[in-house]
């Protein structure tokens, strides 16, 4: 009799951890796993903002997948997912035409969301995957030395709007204004001259965090030289810059700038709706176990999911944390699905939230209502970093791959 065959899509931190963990609960007469991604590595998207600023090289963010799952379990299909025949148990590949599956986990991840904000598709850059972190660091270092090569010089090629305050955008800004003097140094240009702006639509940055958090963290950030634009919106972008105003007013101004980032917001991965999928914002509502109702063999997983909070009602914020929980949760119910057993409810523990502002420095909440900031927190950043690579690949991964300085860079 032929092994079940059970099919993983995306290898983000959802991805990777349900392979890795399936690896380890089922044995090898079980089932056949496969797993496939458009790159043959995974990265670290929890870190992806400081390569986007060009403090850390692209290459401490990812590694080989090949070099991470078990390639005498697992299969590896490095191809695009182009749709999901949910009907026909069939996924459909760029390259690789159709495969089948018995079980299917779907982990594709985010996309920017744009709201349908005029021209920033068109000319925003935003925070994704490797190669779009590539271009804002480039994008950057492209306007900086082009404006020594201007015969008039325009100011506005040093400025940078990062529309969007919430974790992504402060985490990126966080990294920036560290970056900015030896860039100035290197490409020689006056400090002063480079302007750095958040334009954030609510009246603060980071609500979730309490009001003394955010103080702090809009204290540090602008005695590095952000300047904060709270309670304006981001209502078009244009090739030369963005334009602004406040909530319910049609008056509007204009800044012009040499670099555009757009932090304002993720949804799930594409694919989906485009298979069929009902979604809101690009995620589909999952039952407890994360199964897609109606589809008993279909589980769907990190920022592709709305998991709801029983307690609250609402859903549960789409981040890694999460993903690698419900990971687990799947893994251990592909197994019960496949010796006849009732699936698990899935349960958040939610660890904290901590969000960086750059080297040294980070605001956080653990384990309840322990608060952090500073040093402490920064470190504590990079433990939950170091953790993860743990988690996924032992001591060997923590150690290739982790912060291991825990007070340095
Ligand atoms: P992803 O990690 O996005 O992985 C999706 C995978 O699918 C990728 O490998 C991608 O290449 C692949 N893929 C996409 N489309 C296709 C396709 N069509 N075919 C084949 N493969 C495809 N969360 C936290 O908990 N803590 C943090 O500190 C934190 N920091 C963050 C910092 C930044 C800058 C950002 C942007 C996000 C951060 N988050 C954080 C959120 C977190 O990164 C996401 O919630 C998490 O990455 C979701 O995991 P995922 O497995 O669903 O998707
Ligand atoms: P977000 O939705 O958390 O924040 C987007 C921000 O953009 C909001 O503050 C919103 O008010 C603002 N915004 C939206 N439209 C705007 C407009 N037109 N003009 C100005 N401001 C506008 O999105 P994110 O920061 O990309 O985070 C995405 C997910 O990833 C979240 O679930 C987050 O928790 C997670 N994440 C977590 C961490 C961490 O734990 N350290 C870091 C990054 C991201």
């Amino acid at each position: 009799m032929s092994k079940p065959r059970i099919l993983i899509l995306g290898a983000g931190y959802g991805g990777m951890m349900t392979t890795t963990q399936l690896t380890k609960r089922l044995g090898v007469n079980d089932a056949q796993i496969t797993l496939v991604n458009k790159h043959n590595y995974h990265y670290q998207t929890t870190w992806l903002h400081e390569p986007a600023a060009g403090t850390l090289p692209v290459d401490r963010t990812r590694m080989l997948i090949k070099d991470v799952i078990n390639t005498n379990r697992v299969e590896f299909i490095q191809d695009t997912v182009v749709s999901i025949k949910k009907d026909e148990n069939k996924v459909v590949l760029k390259n690789g035409g159709e495969i089948d599956y018995d079980y299917l986990v779907i982990a594709l991840g985010f996309e920017s969301e744009t709201f349908g904000i005029k021209g920033l598709k068109e000319n925003a850059l935003a925070i994704e995957d490797v190669n779009s972190v590539r271009l804002i660091r480039e994008h950057i270092e492209y306007q900086f030395s082009r404006y020594h090569n201007m015969e008039e010089k325009d100011d506005s090629l040093l400025t940078i709007v990062v529309g969007g305050g919430g974790f992504t955008g402060v985490e990126f800004l966080g990294e920036l204004v560290n970056r900015l003097p030896e860039l100035c140094r290197e490409y020689d240009i006056d400090r002063e001259k480079v302007r750095v702006i958040n334009v954030e639509g609510a009246p603060t940055i980071l609500p979730m965090f309490d009001k003394e958090l955010v103080e702090y963290a809009i204290r540090r950030l602008e005695s590095k030289g952000v300047e904060f634009r709270l309670g304006t919106l981001l209502k078009e972008c244009k090739e030369d810059g963005v334009v602004v105003g406040k909530p319910n007013s049609d008056e509007v101004e204009e800044i012009k700038a040499g670099t555009v980032v757009w932090t304002g917001g993720v949804r799930g991965n594409r694919v989906l709706e485009e298979s069929g999928f009902e979604v809101a914002r690009g995620r589909v509502n999952v039952g407890d176990d994360l199964r897609v109702p109606g589809y008993d063999n279909v589980f769907v997983i990190g920022d592709c999911a709305n998991v709801m909070n029983p307690e609250t009602g609402r859903p549960y914020p789409t981040t890694a944390q999460n993903a690698i929980q419900q990971a687990y949760s799947v893994a251990r119910n592909i197994k019960h699905l496949l010796r006849g057993e009732p699936t698990e409810k899935y349960v958040f523990h939610n660890k904290g939230t901590v969000a960086s502002l750059g080297h040294g420095d980070a605001i956080g909440v653990i384990f309840g209502n322990i608060k952090l900031k500073g040093m402490s927190a920064a470190i504590m950043k990079k433990i939950i970093d170091n953790r993860y690579l743990f988690l996924l690949g032992g001591i060997g991964l923590m150690l290739r791959k982790g912060k291991l300085n825990l007070f340095g860079k």
